[in-house]
């Protein structure tokens, strides 16, 4: 029987998409083939591809003047290409540091654009999400990035960064659609899709159609995304059974009710979790400053690490899978994002305070 899956990506994914899945795998929409099996030319895809593009556009409301692509390479491939999408080569691009994605993200800026650091909370461990008072801004800078939700260090933005003045660009891998977001107070959304929406290998991307095409640079067409929006994501090849899972796993969205239904469902798993952490009397500790702390990845340690191990083989007979801390903070994380049942928090919470009890 399957465990409740905690991992923080590739992670769990809705049991009716699966199941679906299993159904249509050999003989995919009348087809006698498996939609891994037909061209992405053909009706059928067409068809699937463009529905995963409308039910995304109905569930996050994007306007019209947004390109939405489905893409391949990951979010770190992503976070590269959007310097030289984005920005003249030369122009400066502002970055807001959280966390290990946001420093990833910089990184994989740097070939293609000056970058400015606003502002970072590496000192102290990336518990907090930094003052906008103490921010250094840069003139003339091309976009503002950030990180909606970071996933190692469970910080997250509760609300969005006070950015009007350039394009605000956020990488949501971890947090995409599991809230309401206001969509045009962006230049660019970003998510891989293997934690809240799909299988790994594919990435979606939400652009303001006018940013693109003014970067001046000679780029290979395939990194160049103006192709990729006149194309409809298919200026090759594109993953098209990610895609395909993708759009199941938006279509369970809609049937849930939307994402709102999924806020109000995130927000209770978060404050069951936060609250068995916070009223373990110190046995189970989460450092981040309670305004930034993230609905999806939650990571805390055990009072004493010498449990660790006896606190993961545990959970896993029990049935609570993945919950063995990022190799970089140590440790314990759940991940409880859009497909983790509150039955799963609530397995999660149980445990947790008879292991506490037992082992206090
Ligand atoms: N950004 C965030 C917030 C992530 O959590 C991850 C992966 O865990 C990435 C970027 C990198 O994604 P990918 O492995 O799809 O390139």
């Amino acid at each position: 029987s399957r465990a409740f899956n905690f991992s923080a990506g590739p992670a769990t994914l809705p049991e009716p998409v699966l199941l679906q899945v299993q159904r249509e795998l050999l003989e995919w929409q009348g087809e006698r083939a498996s939609v891994m099996e037909v061209s992405h030319r053909g009706k059928a895809f067409i068809a699937c591809a463009a529905k995963a593009e409308a039910d995304l556009r109905e569930l996050m409301g994007v306007p019209d003047d947004y390109a939405v692509l489905f893409l391949q390479g990951g979010a770190t491939t992503v976070s590269a290409l959007l310097a030289m999408n984005l920005a003249r080569a030369g122009q400066t691009a502002e970055y807001l540091l959280t966390g290990h994605w946001g420093e990833k993200a910089l990184e994989n800026a740097k070939a293609s654009v000056r970058t400015h650091v606003v502002a970072s909370d590496a000192d102290n461990a990336y518990r907090r999400i930094p003052d906008a008072a103490a921010w250094t801004r840069a003139a003339d800078s091309a976009y503002f990035h950030y990180t909606s939700n970071e996933t190692i260090h469970g910080v997250e933005f509760s609300s969005l960064p006070d950015v009007t003045d350039v394009p605000l660009v956020a990488d949501f891998s971890s947090n995409f659609l599991a809230r309401p977001v206001d969509v045009r107070r962006f230049g660019m959304i970003y998510a891989g899709a293997q934690k809240n929406i799909g299988p790994a290998g594919i990435t979606v991307a939400v652009i303001r159609k006018d940013l693109l095409g003014r970067h001046g640079r000679e780029l290979p067409p395939i990194f160049d995304w103006q192709n990729q929006v006149k194309n409809d994501s298919m200026f090759n090849t594109p993953p098209t059974f990610p895609w395909y899972v993708t759009g199941l796993v938006l279509q369970w969205m809609r049937d849930e009710g939307g994402v709102e239904v999924f806020a109000r469902r995130n927000a209770e798993k978060a404050a069951l979790l936060y609250s068995t952490i916070d009223g373990s009397g110190g046995f189970y500790r989460n450092p981040v400053d309670p305004a930034a702390r993230s609905t999806m990845n939650v990571p805390f340690t055990l009072h004493d690490e010498a449990l660790d191990k006896t606190f993961l083989a545990e959970t896993e007979a029990a049935g609570l899978m993945g919950l063995k801390g990022h190799r970089a903070l140590g440790g314990m994380r759940a991940s409880i994002y859009n497909a983790m049942p509150l039955a799963g928090v609530q397995a999660l919470a149980d445990f947790m305070r008879d292991f506490a009890v037992r082992h206090g």
